[in-house]
């Protein structure tokens, strides 16, 4: 099938949006001035305001387009731990008890996303369904078994290993080497969780104004003016939820995250029979690959949700679709008829260390750098970021405190990404 065919009628926003388009929000005056002012309407964002105006302080969110059009409704709705390091290079950076206790927050951010989600009784498709993480060659399939066979004492997680020759239990596909499934990794539909989200922080009294960036931020602790194209307003406290979309409002932030681009696409409708024996065991599914694939079902099982990373710089899903389903053919090559119903992308934020960082910077919170996997984990830390400016001792994360790198010469521009992005696929395609 041509590009032009298999693109035919593709919308280039979010599957997602589908569901749940994108809220239109009561366009309310600006106040004056607020206790707390939020840049940022995703996860972070949204759970630092549920915990300030839960909290009795009056909370006013600003988004720069409409409330979580940043990946907050984008992303694949896969929910895990989401701590990038291991254990060993952790506690060769900062000794074992920090490591130890980073990789806790980890598991402490799906524990605690998964309880919110019931507790709070948000209808979003949560499920605790398993991930199945596929080894790509034999020696990422051995390094897999070791991970799994000698997890640090007090951090072990419930999984088991899946050898190639049973692997179509997992996934319908012959590429893999086998890999292992962490029982505990959940699904969602990233819209509807940040639906609810949203009607909860509207509900505790918070104002989120949408397509209302905020342009210049000045003052200090107390007495902060943030300046906005609706006028400006004063804010004792300002809280920066920003992620893979910092720009130069906070230049000291923008040179720590590197934004890059994350795609996906969703299939047309396909017959059930084909769907169970491509996804047999409804898991989430990723890959050992640098360059990462991470896909699904929709959460009704008819199509193939499948994403990656196709290029640092491209930002046309009219070009990234057809390159992302050239992937997704090479591991189920019964998808070559399949169109393309939706293509879009959207900037996830890595770090220097490939840790998310929370902290003050100018008397400002922050919290961003989830390496492109942050569902569980920017509800987590935006949540804990909100009690820290209620100066509650909860808030308190084994995060804090930590450097937050930057590197000489780096302004927000990562030029190094594409020769970076070219080596890892490289290294990703060797036959080790
Ligand atoms: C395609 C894709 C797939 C992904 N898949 C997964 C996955 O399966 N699992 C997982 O865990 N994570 C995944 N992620 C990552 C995850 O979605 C993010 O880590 C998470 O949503 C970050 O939330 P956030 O609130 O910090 O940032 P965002 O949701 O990106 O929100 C930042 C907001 O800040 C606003 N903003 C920026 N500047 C200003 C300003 N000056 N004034 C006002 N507003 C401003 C932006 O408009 C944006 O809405 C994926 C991301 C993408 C793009």
């Amino acid at each position: 099938m041509t590009d032009d065919a298999l693109m035919q009628d593709c919308k280039t926003t979010p599957y997602w949006w589908e569901d749940v388009p994108r809220p239109v929000l009561p366009g309310a005056p600006l106040p004056a001035s607020v206790d707390v002012a939020v840049v940022g309407a995703g996860y972070t964002g949204l759970h630092a305001a549920l915990q300030t105006a839960r909290g009795g302080r009056s909370t006013l969110v600003f988004d720069a387009e409409d409330a979580g059009w940043g990946c907050s409704s984008r992303n694949g709705g896969q929910v895990s731990t989401s701590i990038k390091p291991s254990y060993e290079q952790l506690a060769r950076r900062h000794g074992p008890q920090r490591a130890f206790d980073i990789l806790k927050e980890g598991q402490n951010s799906l524990a605690w996303i998964t309880q919110f989600v019931r507790e709070e009784g948000i209808e979003c498709n949560f499920a605790q369904v398993g991930r199945f993480h596929a080894a790509h060659n034999a020696a990422q399939y051995q390094a897999l078994e070791a991970r799994v066979g000698s997890q640090p004492a007090g951090l072990e997680v419930d999984a088991f290993m899946v050898p190639r020759e049973r692997q179509r239990e997992e996934l319908g596909t012959d590429l893999y080497w086998g890999g292992a499934v962490y029982t505990q990794h959940c699904a969602v539909h990233p819209a509807r969780y940040h639906q609810g989200l949203l009607e909860r922080v509207m509900a505790a009294g918070a104002q989120v104004q949408a397509r209302c960036p905020v342009l210049q931020i000045s003052g200090s602790p107390g007495q902060f003016v943030l300046r906005s194209p609706q006028g400006e307003v004063r804010a004792r406290d300002v809280v920066i939820a920003t992620n893979g979309y910092t720009g130069n409002l906070t230049p000291w932030l923008r040179r720590r995250v590197i934004p890059i681009g994350s795609y996906m696409i969703a299939t047309e409708p396909l017959p059930t029979e084909l769907m169970d024996r491509l996804f047999p065991s409804n898991r989430i599914v990723s890959d050992t690959r640098k360059v990462v694939y991470y896909y699904r079902c929709s959460p009704d099982r008819r199509r193939v949700l499948f994403g990656g990373r196709v290029s640092h710089q491209e930002t046309d899903p009219r070009i990234s679709g057809p390159k992302l389903h050239a992937d997704m053919v090479r591991l189920f090559p019964e998808l070559r008829e399949t169109r393309i119903s939706h293509s879009w992308c959207g900037f996830v934020a890595y770090t220097f260390d490939e840790l998310m960082h929370i902290g003050k910077h100018d008397g400002m919170h922050y919290a961003m750098g989830y390496c492109g996997a942050g569902v569980g984990t920017s509800s987590y830390f935006g949540m804990r970021m909100g009690q820290q400016v209620l100066g509650l001792a909860q808030g308190r994360t084994a995060l804090d405190g930590l450097a937050f790198q930057t590197r000489p010469l780096y302004t927000g521009n990562p030029w190094f990404l594409a020769p970076s992005v070219a080596y890892y696929r490289w290294r990703d395609r060797r036959p080790v």
